[in-house]
């Protein structure tokens, strides 16, 4: 398999070469030259996550150094499941994402990613600094994942002050090769200088440097298995379709859900629940794609005002009416999340995070307006799990939440982060540093 820009057709690279990438010397992201199709009975015998994306992503890895190698990534990186529970609704259910190490989704693709990056800079001598900004999630999963790895160092540009004290604790509590600097600054400072560093090829010319934001191929692919292994079952139990609706941000976990189904899978409609940040919502509701400056929320991993990964919809849907037909997108405030929190809680004693709330109430819309069929089966992404967000969900609940061991054991350790001025100079010091 090839992979080209979005932007301009040539030229077009492996596999390994767009990974390193990252992003395409235009500007664009990279896509597959093709789609490959599957049927369910192509996964006839496969049942468990990492067998599921080895067969998923064969086509995906094909005529590539790390062909091989992709049973080895699967096992290395899926070492936690992905279950469907049913909610107290009938024909609603959660998937529930956040098994891993740090308790959300990222953790899929983090791993994925790390695990292909192992095996492609082993016959390099430096150690590949990889740089990250976070608003939160990102970078304890990319941290976790890299964790510990040799020829590995990881530096997460972090708000000082703007994560909660949980999310700076995951953080900073690696030690090892990960570096955690709290910026003063804004998110935006963050992502800004380390944008910044990676085009920066001087800097690059003395130390490599490599990025783990969501547009990259190692992180986007990897997340097609769990919507594959879902409607899979589904499939196997109804012969039907399953709808999936997506907590979005980025975008990055959605147009995995989008590539699958584009890939044959069993998978029906897909529904995009925002927080505030509301460019997708007025976008399918016919306006211009308008990118606008983000607004703090509640599920503050969602606070986007421009998706990344947008332009691979568009790579997948060209046309824009056909495009704005295929989705139902809504915006959901904060004061629905913390409603959506609370009342699900009095009247199923259900716990969601605030992410996993916008999706929980756009389905609720979704049954009250009768879109879709009452027998119809509808799941949620869940991409965190609430005790990473306690102290938004514990007042609301009145109730304690109880921390998943992973997470536990991460929260246990000493944690500590480097201050770091907002200014290019000083992030590059810090970098050459040891
Ligand atoms: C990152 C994140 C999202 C948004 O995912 P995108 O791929 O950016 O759309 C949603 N929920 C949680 C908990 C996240 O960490």
């Amino acid at each position: 398999m090839k992979y080209t820009s979005t932007r301009q057709p040539s030229p077009a690279l492996g596999l390994s070469a767009a990974l390193a990438a990252g992003l395409a010397a235009d500007g664009g992201l990279y896509v597959p030259q093709s789609i490959p199709i599957f049927s369910p009975e192509d996964f006839a015998d496969c049942r468990d996550l990492p067998t599921i994306a080895a067969r998923l992503l064969t086509p995906f890895f094909a005529d590539d150094a790390l062909a091989t190698e992709l049973p080895a990534i699967c096992t290395q990186a899926f070492t936690f499941p992905a279950p469907v529970r049913a909610l107290a609704t009938p024909h609603d259910h959660v998937l529930e994402l956040f098994h891993g190490p740090t308790a959300a989704f990222k953790d899929f693709g983090a791993r994925f990613l790390a695990a292909s990056m192992q095996r492609l800079h082993r016959t390099q001598s430096k150690p590949l600094t990889i740089l990250v900004a976070t608003s939160g999630d990102t970078g304890a999963a990319v941290a976790a994942a890299f964790s510990g790895l040799p020829g590995f160092r990881v530096a997460i540009l972090y708000p000082d002050g703007r994560v909660s004290p949980r999310q700076a604790h995951q953080l900073g509590c690696f030690g090892g090769n990960v570096r955690a600097l709290r910026v003063d600054g804004s998110f935006d400072d963050c992502q800004r200088l380390v944008k910044q560093a990676l085009v920066d090829t001087q800097l690059r010319a003395q130390t490599p440097l490599g990025s783990a934001n969501s547009i990259s191929l190692g992180r986007l692919l990897p997340q097609m298995a769990y919507y594959a292994q879902a409607s899979l079952e589904h499939w196997r139990r109804k012969n039907t379709s399953l709808h999936f609706i997506i907590p979005t941000g980025n975008l990055g976990n959605a147009v995995a859900c989008v590539l699958a189904r584009a890939c044959g899978l069993p998978i029906g409609r897909i529904a995009l629940a925002t927080n505030a940040n509301r460019v997708l919502p007025d976008f399918f509701a016919g306006a211009d794609y308008a990118p606008q400056p983000s607004i703090a929320t509640l599920a503050n991993a969602m606070d986007v005002g421009a998706p990344s990964n947008f332009e691979r919809l568009t790579w997948l849907y060209p046309d824009t009416a056909h495009l704005r037909h295929e989705f139902i997108s809504r915006s959901i405030d904060d004061a629905t999340i913390r409603a959506t929190i609370r009342e699900r809680h009095t009247r199923y004693g259900e716990v969601f995070c605030p992410h996993t709330a916008t999706a929980i109430h756009l389905l609720e819309c979704l049954r009250a307006e009768h879109a879709l069929a009452p027998d119809e089966e509808c799941t949620v992404a869940a991409t965190a799990h609430p005790a990473k967000f306690e102290s938004i969900v514990e007042p609301l609940i009145g109730a304690a939440v109880a921390v998943p061991h992973s997470l536990a054991t991460l929260l246990a350790r000493p944690a500590q982060a480097d201050p770091l001025e907002n200014d290019y100079a000083a992030l590059c010091r810090t970098v050459l540093s040891d």
